[in-house]
């Protein structure tokens, strides 16, 4: 009995036995052209693409950062395309929850030649984020926040583990969160609550348990800023990435 193959593993199948492999190996834009290229052919519609993604750029060009954190990493696309805009000693986690994603991203991560740049953690973000926070304190026990965090897993998850990212200090003045997909299929409760005031997203936190826990409060004292970024692609859709800034913690 044949099983037919998922999308994703058309999509791995196309680029790992494509006859120009070779001229693509260590070539990040090249793959993710192929990717781009073959996803329409298969309706592969969960990765970001190149005009989103271009939104994203711009903004990581600002802060250059040196660490930066992906929430859904599919089949390693935005990975990809975020990783190789970064410095050479900078690193990227990219969090996902799907075996088989994580292990498609990771083949093809390897063939773009950047797995010495981007790591995946493997489970639902909120289980491994306090593993990642645990890693990130060096034997001296100083710790460094996330300079850049992509939200791009399911809407239903962004503010509880927004939530969480805040709870274990992840998130501190200078960190830039992009969340994709804000206008399609839209995450309300998200925009809501990074454009919300530190007396919102307080009364909020106080009266919506974290389905995370409820040792995942959040921290409500962190002062956003904010802003839609509509995207409309060649086709006609319109999107949008929500680009929050922590600018300081609110005194007193
Ligand atoms: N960022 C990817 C890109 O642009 O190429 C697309 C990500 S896709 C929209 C969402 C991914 O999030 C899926 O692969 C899904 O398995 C993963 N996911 C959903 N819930 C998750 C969770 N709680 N933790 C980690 N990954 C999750």
């Amino acid at each position: 009995m044949t099983v037919d193959k998922s999308k994703e593993e058309k999509l791995a199948d196309y680029i790992l036995t494509h006859p120009q492999v070779e001229s693509v190996r260590g070539n990040p834009r090249e793959i993710l052209r192929l990717i781009e290229e073959y996803a329409p052919t298969i309706k592969l519609g969960m990765i970001i693409g190149p005009h989103r993604g271009q939104v994203i750029i711009d903004e990581i060009k600002k802060v250059n950062p040196k660490v930066m954190i992906e929430l859904g990493c599919y089949v390693g696309y935005s990975a990809i395309l975020f990783a190789s805009e970064l410095p050479e000693d900078a690193k990227y986690y990219s969090f996902e929850v799907n075996e088989k994603f994580a292990a498609i991203a990771t083949k093809l991560i390897r063939l773009a030649g950047l797995t010495h740049k981007i790591e995946i953690f493997v489970g639902k973000a909120s289980d491994k984020l306090p593993e990642f926070r645990d890693g990130m304190s060096g034997p001296d026990e100083r710790f460094t926040p996330v300079d850049f965090i992509f939200i791009d897993h399911w809407k239903d998850m962004y503010v509880p583990d927004l939530r969480i990212l805040e709870t274990l200090n992840l998130i501190a003045p200078g960190t830039v969160i992009a969340a994709d997909n804000i206008i399609y299929p839209g995450a309300p409760d998200y925009a809501k609550y990074v454009k919300g005031s530190p007396k919102y997203r307080k009364e909020h936190n106080m009266s919506n348990k974290n389905k995370n826990g409820t040792k995942y409060l959040g921290r409500w004292n962190i002062l956003y800023e904010s802003e839609t970024i509509e995207v409309v692609s060649p086709n006609g859709d319109k999107d949008g990435v929500e680009i929050s800034k922590c600018v300081d913690y609110l005194s007193g």
